[in-house]
């Protein structure tokens, strides 16, 4: 294999959890295998935390909030801060990257250019906002008594301790995406990663003391999330909850913290559409369905799942779509010749086999891929695509898979498309691609999700705002909206 050199980040690998700036086992001494998808082995250990350790985590964060060292520390010397984080996620990228190859498994070239490039400049996105929260200043019409005068103004304050539970599939992009803008806002963290993808999460919170964070303002607590994760939700010291993950688990935190009335914040699963218009050069449309679906192995929450084709032009597409996923070569990330790596887990690994079984079941053709094991080692999935040509009532089209599968239907008319696009519980990205503008603009004015892309598909950035519509989620991150997920506005009314 043309792998690069010995791996620098095997010198990196922590197996404490990190609180109040320091490295700590579990209390219970319990301990959490973490893998290397590519081959199976054990990579490291890390605690396996429980609701003791996150009651110590949560009361650093709350010990650091209510202190001076964070919440009040002026803004500018925050963002100076995260900004510094940024710097320091550059300058250890190889190792970082990495260490994320070896633990996700994706391509080390993404490792680079989006866990580590792209959550540096989310960083100094967010670090920018710490400069620049500000209230309103109010007329009121019913002061009391009448000859009094009042002067109100409102004024955004940090909510407190914030719970960040995210998910394995981006594990260091979803960790800045909860900490940089709730950190911006003054607000103290504790971050729960995923249980397969601990190890990148636990180097930002030490780069981030490293930075100049104070102890305690961002907590890494490692474990699973019946547990530990259930445990921050639960917590009466935690005031937010922020969220990246599946639905499934989503409905369990926003119905806890409905009881609890706890903020919340809900980024979910997807079953985004992809529709490509008669007029598309049908080699631009394969390449463009090929990439919305196999982009970091189809586990990104708005891969295009779900691909509608023109009926003039769907055998076309769909050959050449054929062409490049029989082209796509399989293996470890830190190969350089290797252009998909393995799913994240063996449990993961099932899932997908499973759904690529139900899709034969349910009677979908299969096109090129399939459920045979394509190495002897690691969890990899041949990049697969079912045809629907007959329009059946495939188990594909309404479930996530989270995976390099797809699901290709003709469709006759916009009318027609727009009714299966929207048929889905999830609205989380749509895609359409065609060069007449007007007929893409209508399509996007009619789309239940929370982007729709006009010829392009996953495209994020820290200036856009970003959630779900229907079962994808509550809130949106990013943008100016994450000022107000990460604080709550409080009215001041001054009479003279
Ligand atoms: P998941 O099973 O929902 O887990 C997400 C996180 O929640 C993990 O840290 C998990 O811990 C924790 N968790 C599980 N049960 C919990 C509970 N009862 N209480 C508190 N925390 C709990 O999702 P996943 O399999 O890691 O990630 C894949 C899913 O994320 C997909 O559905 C995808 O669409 C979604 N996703 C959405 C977005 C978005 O922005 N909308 C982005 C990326 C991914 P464990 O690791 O221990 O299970
Ligand atoms: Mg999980």
């Amino acid at each position: 294999m043309n792998t690069i050199e010995l791996p620098v980040a095997t010198n990196s690998l922590r197996t404490r959890m990190f609180i109040n700036g320091s490295w700590v086992a579990a209390k219970s001494g319990a301990q959490l295998p973490v893998y290397n998808p590519a081959t199976g082995e054990v990579l490291a250990h890390v605690p396996d935390a429980d609701a003791n350790d996150v009651n110590d985590a949560v009361s650093s964060a709350v010990h650091t909030f209510k202190s001076e060292a964070w919440r009040r520390m002026p803004p500018v010397k925050r963002e100076a801060i995260l900004l510094r984080l940024a710097d320091l996620l550059e300058e250890n990228a190889n190792e970082l990257a990495e260490l994320e190859t070896l633990n996700n498994g994706k391509l080390l070239i993404y490792s680079r250019m989006v866990e580590v490039g792209a959550s540096a400049q989310w960083l100094r996105y967010m670090a920018g906002w710490a400069t620049k929260i500000n209230g309103t200043t109010l007329d009121l019409s019913l002061p009391m008594p009448p000859q009094v005068r009042v002067r109100a103004s409102t004024q955004r304050v940090p909510v407190g301790v914030v719970g960040a539970i995210i998910p394995w599939n981006f594990p260091l992009l979803m960790a800045v995406w909860k900490i940089a803008p709730a950190l911006a806002c003054g607000n103290t963290v504790v971050l729960k990663p995923a249980e397969e993808t601990p190890l990148t999460a636990l180097r930002l919170g030490e780069l981030a003391l490293e930075a100049g964070l104070p102890p305690g303002a961002l907590n890494v607590i490692t474990g699973r999330g019946e547990i530990a994760g259930n445990a921050l939700v639960q917590h009466p010291q935690v005031n937010k909850i922020a969220f990246t993950g599946s639905t499934e688990v989503g409905r369990i935190i926003g119905a806890a913290c409905g009881q609890n009335l706890k903020a919340v914040s809900l980024e979910l699963g997807g079953k985004s559409p992809v529709i490509v218009l008669s007029d598309c050069d049908p080699q631009q449309a394969a390449e463009g369905a090929a990439a919305a679906i196999f982009f970091n192995h189809g586990q990104v929450c708005t891969a295009g799942s779900r691909l509608y084709i023109h009926e003039s032009i769907y055998e076309d597409v769909l050959e050449r779509m054929k062409d490049i996923a029989e082209s796509i070569v399989l293996g470890a990330g830190l190969d350089k010749d290797v252009q998909m790596g393995p799913m994240v887990s063996a449990k993961h690994y099932e899932n997908v086999l499973q759904h690529i079984r139900n899709g034969l079941d349910d009677g979908a053709e299969l096109v090129c891929g399939g459920a045979e094991r394509p190495l002897p080692h690691g969890y990899f999935v041949k990049p697969t695509i079912f045809a629907n040509r007959n329009k059946k009532d495939i188990r594909l089209l309404t479930q996530e898979v989270f995976g390099p599968v797809l699901i290709a239907t003709p469709f006759s008319s916009v009318e027609e498309v727009l009714d299966e696009a929207n048929s889905s519980i999830y609205g989380l990205g749509a895609s359409v691609w065609t060069n007449n503008m007007s007929a893409a603009l209508r399509l996007a004015d009619e789309l239940e999700a929370g982007t729709v892309w006009i010829n392009t598909h996953n495209m994020v950035d820290p200036n856009l705002p970003f959630g779900g519509f229907k079962a994808s989620g509550v809130g949106r991150e990013h943008g100016a909206a994450a000022v107000e997920h990460y604080t709550e506005t409080r009215s001041l009314v001054i009479a003279y």
